[in-house]
């Protein structure tokens, strides 16, 4: 593969660091086992990030970019971070586009009239949770899932402040009830979902990407005080084998499976690679307490982060604040293994405690920083029929799925 199409992850992820981001610094040592697995040893601020297979990443970005960058227009297939144009028609009328910096012109998919009404029926059967198991719903069910991708952004709705939050659902896989990662992305001013990716890979993967499948899930702490909860999460990411080696439970696929489910740390890196690639222009994000959360989002925006132009936040938030509730607040800790700076809020409502993770402490409203637009849709989608079937459905149409119902979600519930 040409190399600057490449996605280097072996980079220095610490936040104050001037090789954050910074690939084959001079002062990188590599593989060191001081933590017990393979890390790249940043000489400058002392930091042991887990090693990634650079290439077997880089073979499923391809594939990542081509499918829902190039795909659906929102990005060049292989990747650069650049604008794109109009680059005519193809001999079928389809309108093609080009990247300014690679200069590949290519055709995102495009969606016919008879494409518009079978969608339509796909998502009236979806809000009723029905679904229609045969080769031709599952044409559909592709080109829906593409489209809605299309329609998740556009140029009149610039996005400067995202929401990210992780969770999982069940699947059928090998056996009931296996677990499928996924995490979404919202605009934290309009409240529409932006992303939604899981970790289902829909084409084969390298060994080192894979999730073992029978994995136990490490368990969360939950249902305690909001303090002890963020010590608790901290001590939680010191239990695992490797910072970024995420255990949430068992998840594997039927034998006939063509694809895979990797490692929600390269499903992380692969949201936010992509996110990147459509909203270079984020100047806050606002993440659930997951480490590997943290890691992806700063490396994919590590040259915004140095300048100072985009801010990282960790929120972990209870209770229901009513809009316009003043905050105060409640004390500070330095808390786990980075000693980060987490920061009490309270109302009378809800609590939450926050962390700011680049740049200086300042003076920054507590009520923006929260997870509350991605939390809106996780609550309508665990109300929604289509939950009944979910469970019985495989990863793969899962997976789409959970892109057309966001459209909707967007569509229908969130005012614009
Ligand atoms: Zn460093
Ligand atoms: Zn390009």
């Amino acid at each position: 593969m040409d190399n600057r199409f490449q996605v280097r992850l072996n980079v220095c992820k610490s936040g104050k660091c001037a090789n954050l981001g910074v690939a084959d610094a001079p002062d990188y040592v590599w593989p060191v086992f001081r933590l017990g697995y393979p890390a790249l040893g940043c000489g400058k601020c002392g930091s042991l990030p887990p090693l990634f297979n650079e290439a077997e990443c880089n073979d499923w970005f391809a594939q990542l970019f081509a499918r829902h960058l190039g795909l659906t227009g929102q990005g060049c297939p292989r990747g650069c971070m650049a604008r794109l144009i109009r680059y005519g028609a193809n001999r079928s009328g389809s309108p093609r586009l080009q990247c300014t910096a690679c200069g590949l012109a290519f055709t995102p998919l495009r969606v016919n009239l008879a494409a518009q009404a079978r969608r339509e029926q796909l998502f009236a059967a979806l809000a009723a949770g029905r679904h229609h198991a045969d080769i031709t719903a599952y044409r559909v069910l592709n080109q829906a899932a593409v489209w809605c991708e299309s329609q998740f952004s556009d140029a009149e709705h610039p996005v400067s402040r995202i929401a990210t939050q992780v969770f999982t659902l069940p699947f059928q896989g090998l056996r009931r009830q296996q677990r499928l990662y996924v995490i979404v992305s919202a605009d934290a001013d309009s409240g529409r979902v932006v992303q939604i990716s899981t970790n289902y890979s829909p084409w084969p993967v390298g060994d080192s990407l894979r999730y073992p499948s029978d994995s136990q899930a490490l368990a969360e702490p939950r249902d305690v005080p909001l303090v002890e909860r963020v010590r608790a999460t901290e001590q939680h990411f010191l239990a695992r084998s490797q910072f970024d080696a995420i255990r949430y439970g068992s998840a594997a696929l039927k034998r006939n499976d063509s694809g895979a489910m990797v490692r929600p740390v390269i499903a992380l890196h692969g949201h936010f690679q992509r996110l990147k690639r459509r909203f270079a222009a984020v100047t806050d994000h606002y993440l659930a307490h997951e480490c590997v959360l943290r890691g992806a989002a700063i490396t994919a925006w590590a040259p915004e982060v140095k300048a100072g132009s985009t801010h990282l936040w960790f929120v972990v938030e209870e209770g229901e604040s009513d809009a316009g509730a003043l905050w105060h607040p409640g004390g500070s800790w330095r808390l786990g293994w980075w000693n980060n700076h987490w920061q009490l809020w309270e109302n009378a409502t809800a609590r939450k405690m926050v962390a700011r993770l680049t740049g200086n402490s300042q003076d920054y409203p507590p009520q923006r920083i929260t997870l509350q637009s991605c939390a809106a849709f996780i609550q309508w989608l665990e109300r929604h029929p289509w939950r009944r079937i979910s469970g019985q459905l495989n990863a793969r149409v899962i997976s789409q799925q959970l892109a057309c119902l966001a459209w909707c979600y967007n569509y229908v519930s969130v005012s614009l």
